[in-house]
């Protein structure tokens, strides 16, 4: 079981704690402001980095006195450590959402489409859609792995998912093509979970020249 914030507040504040306490002697109270004005820093809604907090921090008799007056001032001071303990806690929370973040591309690696445009005709929209079979992907989260027409050309390819052959894009994504013993291979990232079920277009090309279009169903 794991700690709390509040439980590591707390233990990371009596370790700071202890070791004021125990590495500044001072048997001589060289510096010391005098009880009565370590009570009043005690008393300090807000933390002030100045002389006398500077002193206080460095002198474990003072520290001693302002600790015991803390402690006093607790029943009225706790709204003040509740805020310390939120900003702490808020710190630690942002930890795993980074770790979140970065293992997210991982769910891509799931394979949710395999297309096969080999044989397809090499061209372009204006002439309608491409007479190969329907291409299908679920409605998830992963990667499209997609063979390229016979002859395709390696490098970047963009692919877009439209309503119609020539409407506009509803997703947009890239991949990098390889040609692997003559097949030009390229698998597209994709994030098919926001759209609803049914036809739509898959629209493949690269640059400035023309797309090629595919009739896609998603379930
Ligand atoms: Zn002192």
């Amino acid at each position: 079981m794991g700690e709390s914030p509040e439980q590591k507040f707390d233990r990371i504040s009596r370790a700071v704690q202890d070791s004021i306490l125990q590495n500044y002697p001072n048997p001589e109270r060289r510096g010391c402001p005098g009880d009565d004005v370590v009570r009043d820093v005690a008393g300090r809604t807000h933390l002030e980095a100045d002389e006398l907090w500077e002193h206080i921090t460095h002198c474990s008799p003072c520290y001693r006195v302002f600790l015991a007056c803390k402690q006093e001032f607790r029943g009225k001071r706790i709204i003040h450590r509740r805020a310390a303990v939120g900003l702490l806690a808020a710190a630690i929370a942002t930890i795993p959402i980074v770790v979140i973040t970065r293992s997210r591309p991982a769910k891509h690696d799931v394979q949710i489409g395999d297309w096969n445009l080999e044989t397809s005709a090499l061209r372009g929209s204006d002439s309608g859609p491409d007479t190969v079979s329907q291409q299908r992907a679920s409605r998830s989260r992963g990667f499209i792995r997609v063979h390229l027409p016979l002859g395709s050309e390696d490098g970047e390819y963009q692919m877009q998912i439209r309503k119609t052959e020539d409407g506009s894009a509803l997703q947009a994504t890239k991949g990098n093509a390889e040609i692997v013993n003559g097949h030009t291979v390229v698998s597209f990232p994709v994030d098919f979970s926001s759209l609803s079920a049914g036809a739509y277009i898959a629209a493949i090309g690269r640059g400035t020249r023309r797309w090629r279009v595919y009739p896609l169903l998603l379930s």
